[in-house]
């Protein structure tokens, strides 16, 4: 939907930034979509700019907001929930591709990233000098810092180092009118004022465009080890993982698959896993060669005491299967129907020997395939309904499943979303779990950043 206006401002923008602004539609649309499975109305955005330093997204910034259009930060478009689509089909796509420098400062153990740089390169870096970013979403092969950070992306080793949130010490960026922010410094401890840092992590790009982070660098664990434990009820899944989080031994990664799961990665990979059982962990060990070695004894015994059938890695390529059959599980259950809705859903541990019936009992009613895995750990699981997308009857099936899934996680004192983000697809949901009062909360922290309504208009909240 290109106005004179914003015809005339690109035109502008081109004029100072050249070959950076793109309105060609074969270029455009390739920013229309992003990773989201949920059908949701995209349309296609009036241009998408590329900026190289953040002077320039300064710059950029400035010009649009005062001519009133609005725009999409865009990392990888690997979001999950609608984040990254123009839904009004006026906006600018601020693409990160080209600003994917970072720089480690070894004696803080922290490193200053712009926000286009993929998670998994800089990880790989750090490593090279003993040292560790922990955040790893499975998409950390490809999505980016910057879109990390407005999702505060979580995985498997959350359960023991904590999400994004808790590696980002700084931001610095640009909000309404062009002006910058920057909050936060390469220190552990800061206590001057509100915690804007923190406050920003997972604010999916509504109330401006981060331009820069200061990250948080841990030393890196010398050993990992990997085991498999298979159940023959719900309840000792939920038991074990009560006692492993009591022993005194801390996973580095405690995953749980279902049934349903473990019958679709055989399926896909032919890995063999033991089909009878109702589910099985996935345990992660790290630290000290020594002490990992003690500590896996100490888990399989515990495991073995309670009737779970163990399996350890032994080699490196050993661990890499059991891995993989993690790994391959979104693609895996991908075949189990043509349409599939992935909801991230949070529950206390010690409520999700409950919870997981329940969420069985509701595919129940709706007739649907539904697969269950994820970071049981942190009481993050994977709540998966499957359903053939040509058929509108069952796709009005699932989006009741889903409604009720989302009013039965919140009964259970849980969250919505411990991953994705809200987007669009969560929004018409967020009131269910932050109340009327909680959600003006929100709108009045918006119109704070944001009056105009111009930073990825239509997702997280409608003002
Ligand atoms: C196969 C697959 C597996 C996934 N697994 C996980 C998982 O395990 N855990 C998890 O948490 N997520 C997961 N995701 C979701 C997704 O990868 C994460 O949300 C990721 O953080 C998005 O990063 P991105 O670079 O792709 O950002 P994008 O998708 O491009 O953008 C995401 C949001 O961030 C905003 N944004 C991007 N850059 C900036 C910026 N510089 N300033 C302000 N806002 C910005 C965008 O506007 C948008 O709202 C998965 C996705 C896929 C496709």
């Amino acid at each position: 939907m290109k106005t004179d206006k914003t015809q005339r401002v690109l035109k502008l923008l081109e004029k100072e930034f050249g070959g950076k602004v793109k309105v060609d539609i074969v270029e455009r649309v390739l920013y229309e979509k992003d990773a989201t499975a949920i059908p949701v109305e995209t349309k296609t955005p009036v241009g998408v700019i590329f900026p190289t330093s953040k002077e320039e997204v300064k710059r950029i910034v400035e010009v649009l907001y005062n001519e009133g259009i609005p725009m999409i930060p865009r990392g990888a478009g690997s979001c999950l929930t609608g984040g990254a689509v123009s839904v009004r089909g006026d906006e600018v796509v601020i693409s990160f591709e080209r600003m994917n420098n970072f720089k480690i400062d070894l004696d803080n153990a922290t490193v200053v990233a712009q926000p286009g740089v993929i998670t998994y390169h800089l990880q790989k870096v750090v490593e090279n000098h003993g040292l560790f970013y922990p955040p790893d979403p499975s998409s950390y092969k490809f999505s980016t810092i910057g879109g990390n950070i407005a999702e505060n992306a979580g995985g498997p080793r959350c359960v023991k180092y904590g999400v994004t949130r808790d590696y980002v010490l700084g931001l610095e960026g640009v909000i309404k009118y062009g002006q910058t922010v920057k909050f936060g410094a390469p220190v552990m401890k800061d206590v001057a004022g509100y915690d804007f840092t923190k406050f920003l992590v997972g604010s999916e790009g509504t109330l401006g465009i981060f331009t820069e982070a200061i990250l948080r660098l841990i030393p890196l664990p010398k050993e990992r080890r990997v085991l498999l434990a298979f159940f023959n009820q719900l309840e000792e899944v939920g038991k074990a993982v009560t006692r492993i989080m009591t022993s005194g031994v801390f996973p580095s990664a405690l995953e749980f698959m279902d049934n349903a799961c473990i019958k679709a990665v055989n399926n896909y990979k032919g890995l063999g896993l033991p089909e009878d059982k109702v589910g099985l962990l996935l345990i992660e060990l790290d630290g000290h060669p020594l002490a990992v070695e003690e500590e896996l004894k100490e888990v399989e015994k515990l495991l073995t005491s309670q009737g779970a059938l163990v399996f350890l890695a032994k080699t490196k390529e050993e661990e890499e299967k059991l891995w993989s059959a993690r790994r391959a599980l979104g693609p895996a259950i991908s075949k189990l129907g043509s349409g599939k809705v992935n909801e991230d859903i949070v529950v206390p541990r010690s409520k999700l020997a409950q919870y997981i019936p329940a969420v069985n009992r509701l595919a129940q009613k709706y007739n649907l395939i539904c697969a269950i895995f994820g970071h049981i750990g942190d009481g993050n699981l994977h709540v998966n309904f499957m359903f053939d997308k040509t058929n509108p009857e069952e796709v009005e099936r699932v989006e009741k499943a889903v409604e009720e899934l989302f009013e039965l996680t919140v009964n259970f004192g849980g969250s919505i979303t411990g991953e994705h983000g809200v987007g669009i697809t969560k929004k018409p949901f967020l009131k269910l779990q932050l109340g009327e009062v909680g959600i003006q909360l929100v709108k009045g922290v918006k119109k704070l950043f944001d009056p105009l309504n111009l930073f990825n208009p239509g997702k997280l909240v409608d003002v």
